[in-house]
């Protein structure tokens, strides 16, 4: 009888572990995965829509052609997880499997933020789902200055170097409509610094000092008042704006939760090192999904999906699952248009300076703004549909690399 994989989530990680796992092994082996449309959306790219510096058209593509043949997509709402039946459902089916590997991701919920949904689409804005995005440019379009506030609602939330990056572009994007002298900038963090990495946030500070964009950090929110246009942190601090773009609360899928796997977030705890879930046996996690204390990132979907497929083909083998995943995350930090950094990190060692992935050649800079870096940024999106997807290497271990990197 033929063995089962059930990936559920067709995004980044499911995307490229089903890839993966099919080029690992032999057919007997099906491989289903499961999302409720077909619509994949390189999530990077949103970041663009606001500034008209990407067509939001060009950021959809259909899942299922970037699956490999061999591999089967469902498309259906999952709706159930059993892990003692190992059995999943959907709307319309039930998948029994030997292995389950969940890649649902997370979903940004403006509605759990009170006072947000009054002042939706008026005055308060983000650019996290596609929608968004493109309301946002149309209102940064009509912006005539005042003052602009990014706001992170609540931890943990997707891409944490997003509303940095936001802010270093509104301030490039402002300047150059000549309207930056008739307008303020300020990020509202609940985190106590402006990254979670303490040296890069000394970083990324002090460019933002010298851009003229002010920092409020520990600022938990409490409520939106769109009305008369300021947010409320819980201490009862209040930031007053003309144009709010907010990250809304950010939560695992209710999928999660409903079937009683949750952490109370809605994120499936997860073994930090095999990426195993703690509670299930059968279970791997991966990307968004997980509570592992890393960003939330694609780089972090891309290097755990080989540590996912890893340890399922020793498992296969008879083998106890290895503790490889160090918290590994790479990012590009846009700085301008035409400017970019970059920062790579685990669990352990903060991003550092020096050049990746190759010292000395580089071609890239870490913590630094170069102008490769951003030509690397924006090649970065022909390599995610064109290599990554399909779960090719590019010769680089799933794991941090110390080569290149300047310590102390
Ligand atoms: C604005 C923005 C900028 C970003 N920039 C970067 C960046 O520069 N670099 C970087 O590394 N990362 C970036 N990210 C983050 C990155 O896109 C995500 O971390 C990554 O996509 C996570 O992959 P994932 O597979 O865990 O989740 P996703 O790619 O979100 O996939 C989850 C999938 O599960 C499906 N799903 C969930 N629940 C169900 C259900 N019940 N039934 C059916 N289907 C379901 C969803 O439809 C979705 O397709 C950015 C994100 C945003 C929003």
């Amino acid at each position: 009888m033929s063995k089962k994989i059930v990936v559920l989530g067709a995004g980044t990680g499911g995307t490229i572990v089903s890839n993966n796992l099919r080029r690992h092994l032999p057919a007997d082996w099906e491989i289903t995965v499961i999302d409720r449309d077909d619509h994949h959306i390189y999530q990077p790219g949103l970041l663009f829509v606001p500034f008209g510096m990407q067509k939001p058209g060009t950021l959809v593509k259909s899942r299922k052609k970037y699956l490999m043949p061999g591999v089967t997509f469902v498309m259906d709402e999952i709706t159930h997880i059993d892990p003692e039946k190992r059995e999943v459902k959907t709307t319309n089916h039930r998948f029994p499997y030997d292995f389950l590997v969940i890649s649902t991701g997370c979903r940004v919920s403006p509605e759990e933020n009170d006072g947000l949904m009054d002042a939706w689409g008026k005055n308060a804005f983000s650019f996290y789902f596609l929608d968004a995005a493109i309301q946002l440019q149309k209102r940064l379009k009509e912006f005539n200055g005042g003052k602009l506030v990014m706001n992170i609602a609540e931890l943990p939330f997707k891409c944490p170097v997003a509303p940095i990056e936001f802010v270093f572009l509104a301030d490039w994007y402002l300047k150059n409509r000549g309207i930056r002298d008739k307008s303020q900038i300020e990020l509202v963090t609940p985190l106590p610094m402006a990254f979670t990495k303490p040296k890069a946030a000394a970083v990324f500070t002090e460019s933002a000092r010298e851009k003229n964009i002010r920092i409020t950090t520990s600022f938990e929110l409490n409520m939106v008042n769109g009305k008369e246009k300021y947010i409320e942190s819980v201490q009862g601090d209040k930031v007053s704006y003309d144009t709010l773009v907010i990250v809304p609360t950010t939560v695992g899928d209710s999928v999660i939760s409903n079937s009683g796997m949750d952490d109370g977030i809605g994120y499936v705890p997860t073994h930090q090192n095999t990426l195993k879930a703690l509670k299930h046996e059968g279970i791997y996690v991966l990307g968004d999904a997980t509570n592992v204390p890393t960003s939330k990132a694609g780089s972090v979907a891309h290097y755990e999906a080989d540590v996912v497929v890893f340890n399922i083909m020793a498992e296969i083998h008879g083998v106890k699952p290895e503790e490889i995943y160090d918290g590994h995350s790479t990012c590009f930090i846009v700085y301008s248009k035409g400017t970019s950094s970059l920062i790579d990190f685990n669990y352990k060692i903060e991003p550092l300076p020096g050049q990746y992935p190759m010292p000395k050649l580089g071609p890239f800079s870490l913590l630094k703004e170069t102008k490769m870096n951003w030509y690397g940024k924006l090649g970065f999106e022909a390599l995610y549909w064109n290599v990554l997807l399909a779960g090719r290497h590019l010769g680089a271990p799933p794991t941090l690399v110390m080569a290149g990197k300047h310590v102390g």
